[in-house]
């Protein structure tokens, strides 16, 4: 018996492919993805990482294929019940979209809690900014902030409603070898105290080392 049976998926993807308007079909190997088992998701650019961080977060829907996101078809749900589902399961720290301008840190992780059905929790705020060295930061607004403390943001948002799965899209694109390190810990960490498994896609080779699990999308990079 295959051990892999045994546990539970957080993430289950088969049969998946998808075409933009105009462009060549991308297709997907199946992917399963047992809670716990930190996963990266290789590839060059343009091959198609984004684009499966997208389908398996319910951002897009693919054309073909299935998204089993602990244990729910993703796009078997209505729209709404899919943003809410998002919201309570999964993490999104994407390089763009991070956070809303006009409210402070504390007020956009507010708007993730109410976005997610939850009511707020200013408690539990306080304690995920704290752990993120941005209690401080709290009432300010993402344009009094450095870049690491915007990304610390992000990822407080993210991992504020005790996701399931924590997804990045090359978090650490653009840092220095010292910077890299410190936010793989972060997310590491992260994914440690709140419960959650990581799926990072990345074309950055230095990221490789630091995952047991990983996934190819298109040829060998
Ligand atoms: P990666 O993240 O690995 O760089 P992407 O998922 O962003 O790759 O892109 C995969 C392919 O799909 C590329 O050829 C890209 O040009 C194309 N693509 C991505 N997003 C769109 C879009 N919104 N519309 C049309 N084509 C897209
Ligand atoms: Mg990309």
């Amino acid at each position: 018996m295959m051990q892999q049976h045994l546990l539970k998926s957080v993430a289950s993807l088969s049969g998946i492919a998808h075409r933009y308007p105009g462009g060549e079909t991308l297709r997907f190997a199946d992917l399963d993805i047992p809670v716990g088992q930190h996963t990266l998701i290789l590839g060059n650019s343009g091959s198609g990482k984004t684009t499966l961080l997208h389908i398996l977060s319910g951002l897009l829907q693919p054309q073909a294929g299935s998204v089993l996101i602990d244990g729910q078809e993703l796009y078997d749900l209505a729209p709404r019940k899919l943003d809410t589902y998002r919201g309570q399961r999964i993490g999104l720290i994407f390089q763009e979209a991070h956070l809303v301008k006009s409210l402070t840190v504390k007020e956009n992780l507010q708007i993730a809690q109410s976005f997610a059905g939850a009511g707020v929790d200013n408690t539990r705020i306080q304690n995920v900014l704290a752990l993120l060295e941005l209690g401080h930061k709290a009432h300010s607004y993402p344009n009094k902030l450095s870049r690491g403390q915007i990304q610390r943001a992000a990822i407080a948002r993210a991992v504020v409603n005790h996701p399931a799965i924590l997804v990045a899209d090359e978090p650490t694109a653009s840092l220095d070898d010292h910077n890299t390190e410190r936010v793989l810990d972060l997310l590491f960490t992260q994914a440690e105290q709140h419960g959650a498994t990581l799926i990072i896609a990345t074309h950055d080779k230095r990221v490789k080392a630091r995952f047991e699990h990983t996934y190819q999308v298109g040829g060998a990079a």
